[in-house]
């Protein structure tokens, strides 16, 4: 595997955030950056300077003033989109969904496939599979990538390559990191797929250019990432933001962690499936079916969605409590949840209520992130380590 020229090491997160504001923003001046990012002029120089010998960045036909008396004028920066390209994979109890990534993070290769094998060895090699049909859909694609990066579900611990407890694959310690490595030969980095998909919001989505904000998961389990100061906040144990064991109601049957009353026990897309199907008889109805039913203000359906958004919205408050970020971005995976107004309001009155004082001033923002979503923030991650080494 021919790696690509490895860049100077650079300080992270400071280059991370260069790198990062030049690919939501870019092109975009050395000036502009400094502002924003609030580093001086001579550092943002600074950093960019091995990204630009990498051929990660590069200077536009514009020519800028860098300030009233300053030394000869730079070009804004803006980065070579296929100066590499990075797999990234998200992994489902049921799926396998990956993606190939330009350096801008752009898609340009997908794929999904059934897990029809879900132990530990069988699923690393149809994940080799899906890599290797990615990364051969164009040639310039395997000349120009060696980074892959796996977002799973649960105890992930990124820097020993472990997954330390995966309920949903029921995986304990499992040495994903290497055993993918020798599978694909890739330079592999794993990562929980909730903090993935918030390094994915920090990057380039709802979170881009806020310092402190959190992300909210809704879908089969309900999860949360937080940036706390620009920097992903991962826990001394790698566990941090597990939002769906956290205790909002009573006397529920118990979660599948073990515990009582857990908001994933209550709002999980399983759980109201479930309660929607027992309430109206119909057992083969669909989750967007039940979200539909509950947006037409069904008596029967609407109220175990109000529930549920209730549900979120405590445990959104004790995040906030806790927390106070600038912005919580809820992210369901369903199109339906994720455009249903009633929905949204329910959970903002509910963490309103709930939260203390100035807390309850977030800013809540609904988006829709489907799974392919999640296997580009992987690509992220992969990216992300790249430039970290
Ligand atoms: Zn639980």
């Amino acid at each position: 595997m021919s790696a690509a020229s490895s860049p100077e090491p650079v300080s992270i997160p400071a280059s991370e955030r260069v790198f990062s504001l030049i690919l939501a923003e870019g092109p975009i001046s050395r000036v502009a950056i400094a502002r924003r990012t609030g580093l001086s002029q001579a550092a943002v120089t600074k950093l960019a300077k091995p990204l630009l010998a990498a051929g990660y960045l590069e200077e536009t036909a514009d020519r800028e003033r860098t300030g009233p008396g300053a030394g000869r004028p730079a070009s804004p920066l803006q980065i070579r989109a296929e100066r590499e390209f990075f797999v990234g994979i998200k992994l489902t109890e049921y799926h396998l969904i990956g993606v190939l990534a330009d350096l801008r993070a752009d898609v340009r290769a997908r794929l999904t496939r059934d897990l029809s094998r879900r132990d530990p060895a069988g699923t690393v090699t149809q994940l080799a599979a899906m890599v290797d049909w990615l990364r051969r859909a164009e040639p310039r694609f395997h000349e120009r990538s060696s980074s892959l990066g796996v977002a799973v579900s649960g105890d992930v611990d990124r820097r020993r390559g472990l997954v330390g407890y995966s309920p949903f694959l029921d995986w304990h310690d499992v040495p994903l990191a290497a055993m993918i490595g020798e599978a694909t030969g890739m330079t592999v980095t794993i990562e929980n797929d909730v903090k993935a998909l918030t390094v994915g919001e920090q990057w380039y989505g709802a979170g881009a250019g806020v310092a402190d904000f959190a992300v909210v998961t809704l879908g089969q389990g309900i999860g949360s990432g937080l940036v706390l100061g620009n920097r992903l906040h991962s826990g001394a144990y790698g566990v941090a933001g597990e939002l769906g064991h956290t205790p909002v109601g009573g006397d529920e049957p118990p979660c599948r962690c073990g515990g009582r009353g857990c908001v994933e026990a209550i709002a999980s897309s399983e759980v109201i499936t479930a309660e929607v199907r027992r309430a109206t008889g119909s057992t083969s109805l669909g989750f967007p079916n039940a979200v539909r039913l509950a947006e037409s203000d069904d008596p029967v359906v609407k109220p175990i969605f109000d529930r549920a958004a209730a549900a979120v919205g405590r445990a959104i408050a004790t995040l906030a409590n806790l927390t106070g970020p600038e912005r919580i971005v809820v992210a369901a995976d369903n199109r339906d949840l994720a455009g249903y107004r009633g929905f949204h309001d329910e959970v903002r009155r509910s963490y309103t209520q709930q939260a203390f004082g100035s807390a309850g001033h977030s800013d809540l923002v609904f988006v829709h992130r489907p799974l392919d979503a999640w296997a580009r923030a992987a690509a992220v991650i992969a990216l992300q380590a790249r430039l970290a080494r």
